[in-house]
């Protein structure tokens, strides 16, 4: 358990801008300051992080989230225009809470199986009074089996949540043909690439980018997969809970 305080997170204008060609506005950087002091202080009773230092944060939870919907350095066109996206596997809100404070005119859906997380982020919802962003509480197994949520969203995104072919499988059944899923990784391997090829295929994708980049501050590996939904997901997709883990496409 932690007792930590948080403190202000480093001024990183120049490295947004020279990263993403982006500036956070004053009121959005005070927006993602108070998001971690929200979670340093739950932190202290929900195991949300183990990265709490304002340097980490920054570059392992928030310029991490970003770099995702920003694919050779541009945020993805549209975000801007009012995309519905849905964030599987949230956790304390990644990527789906920088996404929704960045781009007010998207809707964001954070969706996790852990009721306690939910309940953290709903408490952060309306602390920063988000009007763009809302939770959803349960299985991506189910959640991608209803109506409601089925090929429903532009932009699904994933991150630290299984293995490649189970987060194709979580992803791409949400969303609509002709959107896209980004899966985030730190390494990525040749066996992996091959299991990712194998598992798009069967679920209606297309592997349509791969980025390899390094974090600005401290040089670590990170990938992205953006994968370009072609055709509907054959209906026993996903399959029922626990078996994208335990059978992996
Ligand atoms: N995405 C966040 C991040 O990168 O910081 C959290 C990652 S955390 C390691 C994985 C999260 O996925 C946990 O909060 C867990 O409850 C959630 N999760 C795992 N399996 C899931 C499933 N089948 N459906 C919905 N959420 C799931």
């Amino acid at each position: 358990m932690s007792l930590e305080s948080a403190s202000t997170l480093p001024e990183m204008s120049e490295v947004w801008h020279q990263t993403l060609s982006w500036y956070p506005t004053n009121e959005q950087q005070n927006q993602l300051q108070k998001l971690y002091e929200l979670i340093i202080d739950a932190n202290r009773y929900l195991n949300l992080t183990r990265i709490t230092e304002p340097e980490d944060f920054w570059e392992k939870h928030l310029w991490d989230s970003l770099v995702g919907v920003s694919p050779q350095q541009r945020f993805i066109d549209i975000l801007h225009h009012g995309a519905s996206v849905i964030d599987i596997g949230t956790g304390a809100g990644f990527p789906g809470l920088p996404i929704a404070i960045i781009f007010a005119n998207s809707q964001v859906t954070l969706l996790d199986s852990t009721r306690k997380k939910i309940n953290f982020i709903d408490g952060v919802i309306d602390n920063l009074a988000l009007k763009n962003a809302h939770t959803v509480v349960g299985r991506v197994e189910e959640i991608g089996q209803e109506i409601q949520h089925r090929g429903s969203y532009d932009l699904a995104v994933i991150r630290a949540v299984g293995s490649v072919s189970a987060c194709v499988e979580y992803c791409l059944p949400l969303v609509k043909t002709g959107g896209l899923a980004v899966i985030y990784r730190g390494s990525f391997t040749a066996e992996e690439n091959q299991s990712l090829e194998n598992a798009v295929n069967i679920v209606g994708g297309e592997v349509e980018l791969i980025t390899e980049l390094k974090t600005p501050l401290t040089q670590s590996i990170r990938h992205c997969l953006y994968l370009r939904k072609v055709r509907h997901t054959p209906v026993s997709f996903p399959r029922p809970v626990g078996i994208p883990k335990q059978k992996p496409l």
